[in-house]
């Protein structure tokens, strides 16, 4: 498939989608901080918990850098509790925050100044952090163009024969990188669309292709398993 092929088969994509389910006005999150916060809490567990302990976090009014320098590892594994693995999470927490203040003097904007070329390596030296939560970070807190990846949109895209199943993370971002204009807003709404229908429609199991928007986007015929044949 050429590049020209590649970057009309994603717009087409996009637009399918966007006409579809509309705006998502991703991240959740009153500040820049409380993205930062629900990237590392949503790690293997729904929002719906990062939510009820990030409401945790604001009752006792422990979602700033300072407070969260402040607070003690045990007592804030405590508050975070609802999110899961929540020792481990308040440690990638901790190691956020001391990253932070070590290198940016805590402050957010000072942090968010640096190129993202720059930014994303240091970022993944956290413990901790993997791509998905830098990325994360850097498109939804940071407002840099960057794509994250995640399971729905490796799913969607793999089904869609745009990548082979062993498709790495740095090779499925590419995709995004070389053939779309690097626009945050862009790659803002495009991963929140492929979250929506890989929770909707493109399920792991079963997925719902008779109401799916990308139907006949590719020529592909793709089987999931034996019975049934996928993006057609
Ligand atoms: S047509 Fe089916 S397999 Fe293809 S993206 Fe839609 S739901 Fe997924």
């Amino acid at each position: 498939m050429s590049l020209q092929d590649k970057s009309k088969i994603l717009k087409t994509i996009y637009r399918r989608l966007y006409q579809a389910f509309g705006a998502q006005n991703w991240w959740p999150g009153e500040t820049p901080f409380e993205v930062i916060i629900g990237a590392i809490l949503t790690q293997n567990t729904s929002w719906i918990n990062v939510e009820k302990a990030i409401g945790n976090l604001k009752k006792e009014n422990l979602l700033s850098p300072r407070a969260l320098k402040d607070i003690p590892l045990e007592k804030l594994a405590d508050k975070i509790r609802h999110s899961g693995y929540f020792n481990q999470k308040a440690k990638k927490l901790k190691a956020f925050i001391d990253f932070l203040f070590s290198n940016y003097c805590g402050n957010l904007e000072k942090m968010f100044s640096k190129e993202m070329h720059l930014l994303r390596p240091q970022l993944l030296e956290i413990k901790g952090i993997g791509n998905e939560t830098a990325d994360s970070i850097l498109l939804y807190a940071a407002d840099k163009p960057i794509f994250v990846i995640d399971a729905y949109t490796q799913r969607i895209l793999f089904r869609q024969q745009l990548i082979s199943e062993k498709a790495d993370y740095e090779e499925i971002q590419q995709l995004f990188m070389q053939n779309l204009p690097l626009d945050s807003e862009l790659f803002n709404e495009f991963h929140a669309l492929f979250v929506r229908l890989g929770k909707e429609i493109c399920k792991k199991r079963k997925p719902e292709c008779r109401r799916c928007p990308l139907k006949k986007v590719t020529s592909y015929q793709s089987p999931v398993n034996n019975e049934e044949k996928i993006c057609l």
